[in-house]
């Protein structure tokens, strides 16, 4: 008996040594930092980025938000500064201003014990002068979005040629959003000399050719979702290749879910499928890489503000997606690689919800399913399709309506502004107002559907911070 609390206590001292961050060569302030914001061992991103990280050597970590990758290369680019000089040593490019926001906030956090750090955030959509004058005083570190440091490159207001460390955050996304040639334009003003820290929550095929590019010999970290696997139900359901679509419409029939991604393989699976459930009475739109900006945008945002129900998506053309929790996923067909089915069913079941991910499977696509249970090392549920109780009234089409303003973030309208003219001269009740997106030249608003020909009357004839504006409703 004391023998084993004897042993039990090594183990979890050792365990605690392992994973605590005094066990890595960081600065009394450094650790001091991290004491006081309550991090008291490090998470798993943290443990296996930090040591190769804290050497020099460039690293790709494949992480999501919520893993702590920020602290990881935080407290990693910090451990490289040299006060005393006043140049730009680090820099973290971030696909989105509110990605940089939160960066630039956690780096000011964990060097609030190292004397003189200056942090400088380079962001798009800010006035350019005000961060002119502070990169004239010296910063240590740049925490940015690609467009206007490359603004700020060309006219000269930034020079990186001191860098010492520089990060890419959610790169895949900063891919997705078009920044690929900025990025290289930046990379090629900084010394190669340089450490390079690629962060990424998937790995596509752009990542590992930027990677190849831009990085040497990089450690490779992945870390496991940090979601819990077992508060995502699986069920894998066989059907003929003839019965997949009918297969499809009885998921629906039987889950009813009140929204779901659908995963396909290709573009035309995708327009497919997408019609095969509108006429079945499912409202439901297709994402794929044949869509403009425009139209991605307008998907994007009537599946988030609720007035599209069903998104059918490829795996490349749902990355870009920013729903914090899917009720349910659908995979029309699985795919070959497995890490791609895990990161599909990861969408569904954050933050403590259940989430529902259901597959269909062909006799002839076993082996994918054998390669899942392989990969989670356990086995997966398997349903029969006809012990389904179907709904045959079943029917699911959106609660709200999206309507498009042509006036946006460059017009100075702000979600207020909107809010405001529905809510007083058009007389709608707010409760009858949902998500509002501003966009550089146009904005949404979602508005009950009981009520979207009132505010589109409205806006018609009407204005919107004394301007007169044109609404149209989506289709
Ligand atoms: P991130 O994935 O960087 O967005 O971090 C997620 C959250 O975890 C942030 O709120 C961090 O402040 C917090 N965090 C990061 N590292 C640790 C740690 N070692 N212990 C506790 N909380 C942490």
């Amino acid at each position: 008996m004391f023998l084993h609390q004897g042993a039990s206590a090594f183990f979890s001292d050792y365990i605690f040594l392992m994973t605590s961050f005094s066990s890595l060569p960081l600065s009394q302030s450094q650790l001091d930092a991290l004491r006081s914001l309550g991090y008291e061992t490090m998470t798993e991103v943290q443990a296996q980025t930090l040591s190769p990280v804290l050497k020099g050597q460039d690293v790709i970590a494949q992480a999501k938000t919520g893993s702590g990758k920020t602290a990881a290369f935080g407290i990693g680019l910090l451990h490289q500064l040299n006060p005393r000089f006043f140049g730009v040593q680090a820099l973290v490019l971030c696909p989105t201003r509110e990605l940089a926001e939160q960066v630039g906030k956690e780096i000011r956090k964990l060097a609030r014990f190292i004397p003189n750090i200056k942090l400088v955030m380079l962001c798009g959509g800010k006035p350019i002068g005000p961060q002119i004058g502070s990169l004239a005083h010296g910063a240590h570190v740049i925490v940015g979005t690609p467009g206007r440091i490359q603004d700020h490159l060309r006219k000269n207001t930034l020079k990186l040629d001191a860098l010492k460390t520089l990060v890419l955050d959610e790169a895949d996304r900063m891919l997705d959003m078009g920044f690929a040639e900025v990025m290289k334009d930046i990379i090629g003003q900084t010394p190669t000399s340089r450490q390079t820290l690629l962060f990424s929550a998937t790995y596509p095929d752009g990542i590992q050719q930027i990677s190849q590019q831009i990085q040497r010999s990089p450690a490779r970290v992945t870390v496991t979702a940090t979601h819990q696997p077992n508060i995502i139900e699986q069920t894998f359901y066989e059907v003929t290749e003839s019965e997949r679509n009918a297969g499809l419409l009885s998921l629906f029939q039987h889950y009813r879910p009140d929204s779901c991604v659908v995963f396909c393989h290709t573009k035309k699976q995708c327009d497919e499928v997408a019609g095969l459930l509108r006429d079945n009475q499912i409202t439901a739109l297709a994402l794929h890489g044949d869509l403009d900006q425009r139209q991605r945008d307008q998907v994007l945002v009537r599946f988030a503000n609720n007035s599209c129900p069903v998104l059918v998506a490829t795996d490349v053309a749902a990355r870009g997606l920013d729903i914090k929790s899917l009720q349910m996923v659908i995979n029309y067909e699985l795919p070959r690689d497995p890490e791609v089915y895990i990161h599909r069913i990861g969408r569904t079941g954050r933050a403590g919800e259940k989430g529902v991910a259901v597959s269909l499977l062909t006799p002839p696509q076993t082996p994918r399913l054998t390669a899942i249970e392989n990969y989670r090392g356990e086995s997966c549920r398997y349903e029969d399709i006809s012990s389904l109780r179907l709904d045959s009234g079943y029917a699911l089409t959106a609660v709200m309506a999206t309507l498009q303003i042509d006036a946006g973030r460059k017009n100075k309208l702000r979600p207020g502004d909107i809010l405001g003219a529905l809510t007083g001269d058009a007389g709608l009740d707010a409760k009858h107002i949902g998500k509002i997106d501003i966009f550089d030249m146009s904005s949404y608003v979602a508005v009950d559907i009981s009520v979207y020909r009132q505010a589109l009357n409205y806006l018609a004839n009407g204005k919107i911070k004394g301007r007169s504006i044109r609404a149209r409703l989506i289709r």
